[in-house]
């Protein structure tokens, strides 16, 4: 069976001061990781040298970045490697989140070429996917999801496939304290699931994890957790709190 991944998008939030604060918080909290959950924490790129360094024995604890170039290096200000990222021990990487692709013109094409350069450099990609609310009133909100998970896995052999991690996002649950309902949630994954299967085969979709995202926090996220195909939070407020975040995997184990 899947493990449960608790996963923290900090956003632009936490400079190397705060990262260290909160991973110490996280630390001291006490809290036990339960063998059923993975825990990853993404902080600012600028924060990732430090939080390597906090997590140096908290090995239970992975880390990962927000974003990366597709390429391996060059003239491309303001932007990060594999490399780089794989140099401060990061194993994972958030592609293609809302954010990134409302206000940074990030297209499927672009998440698609990053999904793949990861892969080949053994990072793990969290692919984000997700609806806005008017797609979802128009009822196209499945349509829209499929064509971006199967958009981002173009050129992705089934043997990489494994160590993807989508998730599952709706726009407008993002950050507005709005969750899906269970049971939307469920229906999402179930298809996300489906589209796996479709592309690879239904051993290696079942291998995958499927994140919720989308204000979860402490009092909901056990109601999200227990649907069968909601594999664990990419969880962005709720994460900046060590008591929140270490409720939740608690929730999660
Ligand atoms: P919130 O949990 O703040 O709604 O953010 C969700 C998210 O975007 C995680 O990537």
């Amino acid at each position: 069976m899947r493990n449960l991944l608790v996963a923290g998008n900090w956003k632009m939030n936490c400079g190397p001061g705060e990262t260290a604060a909160l991973l110490q918080g996280i630390k001291n909290s006490g809290v036990t990781i339960p063998d059923n959950v993975d825990v990853l924490v993404c902080p600012p790129t600028i924060s990732l040298k430090t939080a390597s360094e906090e997590l140096q024995e908290a090995e239970d604890i992975a880390l990962g970045g927000q974003n990366v170039h597709s390429e391996d290096n060059g003239a491309y200000t303001g932007e990060v490697s594999t490399k780089m990222l794989k140099e401060v021990n990061c194993e994972y990487v958030i592609l293609g989140h809302s954010e990134r692709r409302q206000y940074f013109g990030e297209t499927d094409k672009t998440v698609n070429a990053k999904t793949v350069k990861a892969l080949e450099d053994e990072l793990r990609p969290v692919i984000c996917v997700g609806e806005s609310l008017k797609q979802r009133k128009a009822n196209e909100h499945k349509l829209v999801v499929r064509k971006q998970v199967e958009a981002a896995l173009i050129g992705v052999e089934e043997q990489q496939a494994e160590q993807l991690v989508i998730a599952y996002e709706p726009i407008w649950a993002i950050g507005t304290g709005e969750t899906a309902t269970p049971d939307q949630a469920q229906e999402m994954h179930a298809m996300i699931r489906e589209v796996l299967a479709d592309l690879y085969s239904q051993d290696t979709a079942d291998s995958i994890q499927i994140l919720y995202g989308g204000s979860m926090k402490p009092h909901n996220a056990e109601e999200l957790l227990s649907q069968s195909d909601v594999d664990g939070g990419l969880i962005g407020g709720a994460s900046l709190k060590a008591d929140s975040f270490t409720d939740i995997i608690k929730i999660a184990g």
